[in-house]
């Protein structure tokens, strides 16, 4: 079956509902193919806690931001709600129902560009043709594995923690957590309360401050980037770094009291400065491990909390596809214009993506009515392309 859609949105986390939301409004004809709120179904586990605030809602057109959401639920206990995963799933499909979006549970399994067009064929052997696309994809396609260590370790002994959400499997087991940030003392919780039996942390860093984050800052940058939403990307090279740390600092580089506590200090061994130098799987199966200050470990199991890093070229459909060899791709990002357009007229790209020309408000749902105004607005009026 071959279906033709003026804009397609590939992506139904909260940037492709976004601009799906924006697309309604307007009477655009569009079609967002994906699984809705994958990410946050089925990478981001249960018990991981909610880098946001209320303000950062999906809602580009009014009436449907996270406060209209709170303002019909019984007040008590919201602050609390507001602060997980699952509130933003509860928020998602509210706001999907609210809004109406057509979503098409598909995945791309390639994406080429013909004359005008672009053509997406789907999973079940559809054809879609469309004169524009957005790729709306997060940074859990992206995990980054350090090269070095992973080569030391079989490949069913270790996993990126942006593709684990079943702890199950790491019931009893005796775990090794990779990694300096915020995301290594939150597994490490994790960990415990599924059941894990020791939890290391190899570090090569100082780690995260106990604090909470302050967001309280960014709410005028967001405001601000309203009317001018290329700001950012005009700013000096030393301004736009002084925020992506900013961003970075509160949302990876601190971790909450109240996560602090929530990690089992006598089950939990943190080693420093503890590089990772060999490994050799003992005959009863377990790892054993050396570290570089001597010390040696018996694990089961490493998980890599070693962050994300955008490469255009891995997405599969893109690989698959005739467009790798004339988009313009900057250190693993796609080149884009102030639109949201990559140097292929008609293909967009947003979420983190994005972020290297438009900040790393974009690894946050902070971005989404942001990113849904500029390239909805630009598909309604081409000509107004900044
Ligand atoms: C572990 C982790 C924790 C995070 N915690 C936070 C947090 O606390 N706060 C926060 O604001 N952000 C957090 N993020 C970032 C989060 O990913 C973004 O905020 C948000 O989900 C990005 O939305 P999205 O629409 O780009 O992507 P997603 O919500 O991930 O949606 C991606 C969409 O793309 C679709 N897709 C992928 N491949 C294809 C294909 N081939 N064909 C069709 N569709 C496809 C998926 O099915 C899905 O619908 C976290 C990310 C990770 C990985």
């Amino acid at each position: 079956m071959d279906v033709e859609a003026p804009l397609l949105i590939i992506g139904a986390g909260p940037y492709g509902l976004g601009l799906g939301a924006f697309a309604n409004y307007h009477g655009m004809e569009h079609l967002v193919v994906g699984k809705f709120m994958d990410s946050w179904h089925n990478n981001i586990p249960e018990g991981l806690s909610f880098r946001g605030i209320t303000n950062w809602h999906f809602d580009s057109v009014g009436g449907h931001s996270i406060e209209d959401y709170l303002s019909g639920m019984p007040s008590s206990g919201s602050n609390d709600r507001a602060l997980s995963s699952q509130f933003l799933l509860d928020y998602a499909e509210w706001f999907w129902r609210q809004k109406r979006i057509n979503v098409l549970e598909k995945t791309v399994m390639r994406l080429n560009r013909k004359e005008d067009s672009f053509l997406a064929l789907l999973d079940d052997g559809t054809e879609i043709k469309s004169a524009r696309v957005v790729v709306a994809l997060d940074m859990g396609q992206f995990p980054y594995l350090p090269k070095r260590l992973i080569r030391l370790f079989k490949q069913d002994r270790y996993e990126h923690t942006g593709k684990i959400s079943d702890m199950a499997p790491l019931q009893g087991k005796r775990c090794l957590i990779v990694g300096n940030m915020r995301s290594v003392f939150e597994w490490s919780a994790l960990l415990h309360e599924n059941g894990a039996r020791a939890v290391h942390i190899s570090m090569n860093q100082s780690g995260p401050q106990v604090e909470e984050s302050d967001w309280s800052w960014l709410n005028d940058l967001i405001d601000d980037a309203d009317p001018n939403p290329a700001k950012f990307k005009s700013m000096s090279e030393t301004e736009k770094a002084e925020i992506n740390h900013r961003i970075w600092l509160e949302g990876r580089g601190k971790i909450e009291p109240s996560v602090k506590r929530r990690i089992k200090e006598n089950a939990t061994w943190i080693w420093p400065h503890g590089k990772i130098m060999q490994c050799w799987e003992h005959p009863d199966g377990s790892l054993k491990i050396l570290l570089d200050c001597g010390d040696r470990l018996t694990i089961d199991f490493v998980l890599f909390a070693t962050g994300y890093k955008v490469d255009t070229s891995s997405i599969p459909f893109i690989a698959n596809g005739n467009i790798l060899n004339d988009l313009e791709i900057l250190n693993g990002y796609p080149k884009l214009d102030g639109t949201f357009q990559s140097n292929l007229p008609g293909l967009f790209f947003t979420s983190y993506p994005a972020a290297r020309d438009f900040g790393e408000f974009f690894a946050y749902t902070m971005a989404v009515p942001i990113s849904s105004k500029v390239i909805g607005n630009f598909l309604l009026n081409p000509s107004s392309e900044s």
